[in-house]
């Protein structure tokens, strides 16, 4: 089955779709609205999931050269001692590689490098689908009316499309939690790969790139649309006393490099992730906070599974059928699990309830840590031929 498809949103999300589907021989436009295309975010980590979806879309080499695998590190509290380590290695043994980490601008990059420049219209908001038709859908882009046989809605956490088709689900919350996060000016030697630090109702993490910088993020439990005169100074005075290398993490940062956003998800589960020819894909399908580094994993996921559905079924219909059946419980159970890290982690505040975690994991068998990575990074992509 051979087609034409229109994606809307040119993130991780959907530009993967648009290299899946390609892969399969659709021919495929993608439409966004920011006018040049980029991902303004500081850093990803990729799990052995994401790696493996991006081998099936034919990206997964390019993105491992330019990515620094995560051999060391794990959790610690404010003062340096350690709650978990993470064995990159043992990853690697059970998985065939361990985490990844890279700047999202160079994972966008790849992306689009695997698709030709004529496919990708940006500057275009797309403010609604015709659905007139029982074989076609209408995709305004400017003047003009794009026509597909199949959509897929990958417009991101605060999804138009996704209001407009599921008008009843109440769309997305505002998860409690506010992340600052930002690129070091320069490189920095760090003991671990990838750490993540928890105090009373707050996280600093670090994640290290192939080029010795890092990206870092401090989230804080707090009102929504809280924002500060002085980003930088406030994380100073608020992590300054955690340990090394915290404060080392801030001071290699410029100010105007601290990106601020408020962490929304889709708290109420989407009772399915198609309507008619639309595909729901990637956050615009099943937001969820980011305490298990798996919201971009699962979009890429969501493509090659959606890419392998619609070149071996006889329809679209059957092809999305098929695709909300593989694709929800599995998103659904790992956003609910990422809640609930967030809760035990980042989100817990009580003195004694914060110590009674602490220990539990310090007694913690020390593959402990690894099963729990296991347990949502080891799915093996369907085949796109
Ligand atoms: C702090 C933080 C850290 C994270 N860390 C990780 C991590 O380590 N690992 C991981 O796997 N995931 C992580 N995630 C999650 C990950 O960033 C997202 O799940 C992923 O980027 C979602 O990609 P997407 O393409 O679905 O959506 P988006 O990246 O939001 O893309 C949607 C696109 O659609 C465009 N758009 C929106 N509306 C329209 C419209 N009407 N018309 C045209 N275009 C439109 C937008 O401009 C945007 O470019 C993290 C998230 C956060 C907040």
């Amino acid at each position: 089955m051979g087609g034409t498809a229109v994606v809307v949103g040119g993130g991780i999300g959907g530009l993967a779709a648009a290299i899946g589907l390609r892969r399969i021989g659709w021919d495929v436009r993608v439409v966004e609205r920011a006018a040049t295309l980029a991902d303004a975010g500081a850093g990803i980590s990729l799990h052995a999931n994401g790696l493996r979806a991006l081998d099936a879309l034919g990206v997964g080499a390019a993105v491992r050269s330019a990515a620094r695998p995560q051999y060391t590190g794990g959790t610690r509290t404010p003062g340096g001692g350690w709650l978990a380590r993470m064995d990159g290695a043992a990853l690697e043994r059970a998985l065939g590689t361990p985490i990844v980490g890279i700047r999202r601008a160079v994972l966008h990059r790849l992306l689009r490098a695997a698709l030709p420049a004529e496919c990708l219209h940006t500057g275009v908001t797309v403010p609604a689908l015709d659905r007139s038709a029982p074989d076609r859908v209408g995709v305004p882009v400017g003047d003009a009316v794009l026509d597909a046989d199949l959509v897929v809605a990958a417009d991101g956490v605060g999804s138009r499309l996704r209001g407009l088709l599921f008008p009843g689900h109440p769309g997305p919350v505002y998860a409690g939690s506010t992340v600052l996060r930002a690129v070091t000016d320069r490189a920095l030697e760090l003991s671990g790969d990838f750490e993540l630090t928890w105090g009373g109702g707050a996280e600093f993490g670090h994640i290290a790139f192939a080029d010795g910088r890092a990206e870092w993020h401090a989230v804080l439990t707090a009102a929504a649309g809280v924002r500060h005169d002085d980003p930088l100074g406030m994380l100073r005075r608020r992590f300054g006393g955690w340990h090394d290398p915290v404060p080392a993490l801030l001071d290699a940062t410029r100010p105007k490099d601290v990106l601020h956003h408020d962490i929304h998800e889709l708290a109420t589960p989407l009772r399915s992730f198609v309507a008619g020819r639309v595909a729901l894909l990637g956050d615009a399908a099943h937001a969820m906070t980011p305490n298990l580094g798996q919201g971009a994993c699962q979009a890429l996921e969501d493509a090659v599974t959606l890419a392998a559905a619609v070149a071996t079924e006889p329809s679209v219909g059957s092809a999305l059928a098929r695709y909300d059946a593989e694709r929800r419980p599995r998103s659904q159970a790992v956003a609910r699990a990422a809640r609930q890290a967030g809760r035990m982690g980042q989100r817990l505040s009580h003195p004694l309830a914060v110590a009674l975690r602490n220990t539990a994991l310090r007694l913690a068998p020390s593959r402990a840590t690894t099963r729990a990575i296991l347990r949502h990074a080891d799915w093996t992509p369907p085949s796109l031929g």
